[in-house]
């Protein structure tokens, strides 16, 4: 693992994901290296071009006092988009936690979402936001499936149990069902598994791009290869994702979930 740090010239910037108006990323790079990755676009934008995504990560460094809680009053900041706050480096480095710390005091409404149990270590500055809601973002309950795409994550069981710490502590949780695999990801099973702990669901569909389409059918191909012709059609028509989007919708209706369905096709174009 490569580690360096540099000077941010802000850390608090302006999203355009549908319902985000700003995004936290602490670090640069993600340990968690999921094969199907999106964030890895960043390479090229900061000098990392050519390594491996998942064995680098650059730490922000950043003036805390530029942080002003009150500037986001009415907003919503999400944490993280293109890493994920609690990679495994942030028991050492912190830059989450800072963060969080300095934004006490905001009437923003803060969104985390993780793939880590270490989400849980800062249950008792969550407590002290007026609104905040915490998420585990997870596809599968296979514990070697998870360990193939996401080799340095949580395991999915490890992520539940750090969400019903959460949740039991008072804490507005939901789960994000994602990616989602189409004819893999047992969406259901992980819903029914997760229903005590919170009944807010929200779903995203897996998201082909240059760099990661040839992990993602080399793993079809070796591990589900009768998928192999389906997923190239998927790949091709995403409007074959409608199908899937209005199963989820009549199964959120009828179990009495409260469920946001987050599908964009090449892009966050397309968004309920
Ligand atoms: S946790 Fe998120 S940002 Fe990190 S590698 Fe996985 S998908 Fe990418």
């Amino acid at each position: 693992m490569k580690v360096s740090s540099f000077e941010a010239k802000s850390i608090i910037t302006k999203s355009n994901i549908p319902g985000i108006d700003h995004v936290i990323n602490p670090y640069i790079g993600c340990q968690h290296a999921c094969l199907y990755c999106y964030a890895e676009f960043m390479k090229r934008f900061t000098g990392h071009s050519g390594e491996t995504w998942g064995d680098f990560l650059d730490v922000k460094q950043f003036g805390l006092d530029k942080i002003k809680p009150e500037k986001y009053d009415g907003k919503t900041i999400l944490l993280s988009s293109v890493t994920d706050p609690y990679t495994p480096l942030e028991v050492k480095y912190e830059n989450t936690r800072r963060i969080l710390e300095r934004l006490i005091g905001t009437r923003a409404n803060i969104q985390i979402l993780t793939k880590s149990r270490l989400v849980e270590r800062d249950i008792d500055l969550f407590q002290q936001f007026e609104r905040i809601q915490v998420a585990v973002s997870m596809n599968t309950l296979d514990t070697e499936f998870a360990r193939i795409i996401e080799p340095r994550a949580s395991n999915p069981q490890d992520r539940l149990k750090a969400l019903q710490r959460v949740a039991g502590m008072g804490i507005s949780t939901y789960v994000f069902l994602s990616p989602i695999f189409p004819k893999i990801t047992d969406w259901k099973v992980i819903i029914n598994a997760a229903q005590t702990i919170t009944n807010e669901f929200h779903f995203e569909n897996l998201n082909f791009r240059g760099h990661n389409t040839p992990r993602i059918m080399g793993l079809i191909a070796e591990r589900y290869p009768d998928l192999s012709e389906y997923y190239n059609q998927i790949r091709r028509d995403p409007t074959m994702w409608d199908v899937i989007e209005e199963e989820i919708e009549d199964y959120c209706n009828v179990m009495k979930l409260n469920c946001k369905i987050e599908f964009h096709h090449g892009g966050f174009t397309k968004s309920k």
